[in-house]
């Protein structure tokens, strides 16, 4: 087994709540669903052995090296979590470049939508794709997510709206997990993405067979982790939204939801109320969504990138935060509305744009992603017994040079599963 030990790292962040802190060290924590505050410690040595950290300490009392024991200096270096990435639609086929550019004369995604393209747009691509190729390209995007520091990520299917189509895309996000062991992947079942054509408009029909037929065989299957909805006009209504929680509930799947992106329509209280795990989008939200979070035990996710790609408003972190929730903060990496995945940009963005203060987006897109996607035993803090997926990172004056340089990758040393890449 590999036994590393890290000496003069500058600062270590982003440590587990319930470590003991050291002198210079800064630590707080939270009970209950409350948000975590981002906590570090100065001048500090780490050891891994195989995948985990076993444990960390100030070199002003660095004990003598376990025999066998490599060493690597991080002169200075700071670390912290390898990001969790808790909403991506990585697994597509093919992009939109002609609808981006008809949006920039005019065309609102709605109007793209409503003349065939959008999300449709996709599916008539993905459906035609052969899995080798899907494969193919999906797995360039993921050696590009992983080598930016992102060692735990969510991908939903969608974009295929027919049984064997949804079954390529999540054999996909399968194959993929089991070719890249070092990182934590997950797979959602987004088949209520939106209404296929083969039903006419009639979703009733379309989520009965979604929720009756095709949700149990993937379960059964191994395919699936979660499931999804979009909630929105035009697209699935409350009713489909309980029949979505009924049926996981009955098959013991976690459902998370893209609620409130465009319209308020109650569909976050009704997901709280049904046990959740996560309400994502959020940019329109009144003072009963807020109510319901406060509440209840579902993580809030939030897009920055979406609303940054289409100029539609920005959910208020600052709201949530406030409220002392566990936000957190995704990429929603898809073709249509967000064809990015840069962390460091979406980290930058949640400051900006989003309200929140650096460290706040730290948490939010290592410990309170983590949480919201089941992995918080495991992965997005640093403390005894979790996974080495860490990043070094040189030039920092404080946690906060990530978000100010935006769009910027700094230079980055990235472990996963205690081994460099
Ligand atoms: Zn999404």
């Amino acid at each position: 087994m590999n036994r590393i030990q890290i000496r003069n790292i500058g600062q270590i962040g982003g440590l587990s709540e319930g470590e003991a802190c050291t002198p210079g060290g800064n630590f707080f924590t939270h009970g209950g669903n409350q948000g975590s505050i981002w906590s570090s410690t100065e001048d500090a040595w780490l050891l891994v052995e195989g995948k985990h950290i076993i444990k960390w300490g100030p070199m002003s009392d660095e004990p003598s090296l376990p025999p066998h024991t490599e060493v690597w200096d991080a002169n200075g270096a700071w670390v912290m979590p390898a990001f969790v990435d808790p909403h991506t639609h990585l697994v597509h086929s093919g992009t939109r470049e002609q609808e981006w550019k008809a949006r920039l004369q005019g065309a609102s995604y709605q109007e793209i939508a409503a003349a065939g393209g959008g999300i449709m747009h996709s599916v008539r691509s993905l459906r035609k794709a052969e899995f080798s190729a899907l494969l193919d390209e999906s797995r360039i995007r993921l050696e590009s997510i992983r080598s930016m520091g992102v060692g735990s990520l969510e991908i939903k299917s969608g974009y295929g709206l027919d049984f064997d189509s949804e079954s390529k895309m999540l054999r996909t996000t399968r194959t993929l997990a089991h070719e890249y062991p070092d990182m934590n992947i997950h797979s959602t079942c987004l088949a209520l993405h939106a209404i296929p054509p083969e039903y006419c408009e009639d979703a009733n029909s379309y989520v009965r067979k979604v929720t009756q037929e095709w949700i149990p065989v993937w379960a059964e299957e191994g395919l699936i982790d979660f499931v999804d909805i979009f909630c929105e006009r035009g697209y699935f209504g409350l009713e489909h939204l309980d029949a979505l929680l009924e049926c996981a509930h009955q098959l013991g799947l976690p459902v998370r939801a893209h609620v409130n992106q465009f319209s308020v329509m109650g569909a976050v209280k009704r997901a709280v109320e049904g046990g959740a795990l996560s309400v994502d989008h959020l940019e329109e939200l009144d003072d009963a969504d807020l109510e319901a979070l406060k509440n209840g035990e579902t993580y809030p996710i939030l897009l920055p990138g979406c609303s940054f790609f289409l100029g539609i408003p920005y959910a208020s972190g600052r709201k949530l935060a406030d409220a002392g929730l566990r936000v957190v903060v995704g990429s929603d990496y898809n073709p249509g509305s967000a064809p990015g995945f840069n962390p460091f940009l979406t980290l930058s963005l949640s400051c900006l744009k989003l309200g929140l203060m650096p460290e706040e987006a730290l948490n939010a897109m290592t410990i309170h992603a983590a949480g919201s996607l089941q992995l918080s035993d495991r992965a997005g803090s640093i403390g005894r017994g979790k996974e080495a997926s860490l990043l070094f990172i040189s030039g920092l004056k404080d946690w906060s040079t990530l978000a100010y340089h935006f769009g910027h990758i700094p230079p980055l040393r990235v472990m996963l599963k205690g081994r460099f890449i």
